[in-house]
């Protein structure tokens, strides 16, 4: 089975018979437990295509409360393939906590790239979801959230971000996730 690396997140070629035990990434040293087969053969993704548009607009709309809300509870949607893989209710649960939800972000949105992108290696994919976005764009919403309550007008800091960086990565992760719908749609049919 190939399994990502949960902290470089390089794709490794496991023995089968490894699952559940501890084993070490060749390319960045650090060891890791190998999911349970049963994991990632066993379990399929829940994930439902939704127009990138729409995601943008609903973005605008809700004043980017709708994306932050939205992306986390895609989290759900995909097989525990690690310990700390967070369900919807804990990281919904998480983003209504103030500040709390901003250092939980971090951590969330760079989880879920690389949790689409594992799914999509599944299915023979390429690497699609915004992994590289998620820590710079956690920054400037972090640094916006402080500007607007540290700095005179610093809320068009954080108007900027919820207006550009945000909708750019929610399309970036709604395009990955429609592109491996239409995969599973497509492995559906082959094998039905
Ligand atoms: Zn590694």
């Amino acid at each position: 089975m190939q399994v990502a690396c949960p902290y470089c997140t390089k794709p490794n070629e496991l023995d089968d018979q490894i699952a559940g035990r501890t084993t070490r990434c060749p390319a960045c040293g650090k060891s890791f437990i190998a999911p349970d087969e049963l994991a990632v053969i066993g379990q399929r993704h829940t994930l439902v295509s939704f127009p990138v548009a729409s995601v943008v607009l609903l973005n605008f709309v809700s004043g980017g409360l709708f994306t932050l809300i939205y992306l986390n509870q895609l989290h759900e949607r995909m097989p525990r393939l690690r310990p700390n893989d967070p369900s919807a209710t804990v990281a919904l649960g998480l983003c209504f906590i103030p500040f709390v939800n901003l250092a939980w972000f971090f951590f969330s949105f760079h989880r879920l790239c690389i949790r689409i992108n594992e799914q999509r290696r599944f299915s023979g994919m390429e690497q699609e979801a915004p992994t590289w976005l998620a820590m710079p764009m956690c920054i400037l919403l972090t640094t916006g959230v402080l500007a607007t309550m540290f700095v005179n007008g610093g809320i068009y800091v954080l108007i900027l971000v919820l207006a550009s960086l945000l909708p750019l990565f929610a399309a970036l992760v709604q395009n990955a996730v429609n592109g491996l719908c239409e995969r599973s749609v497509d492995a559906a049919l082959a094998t039905a």
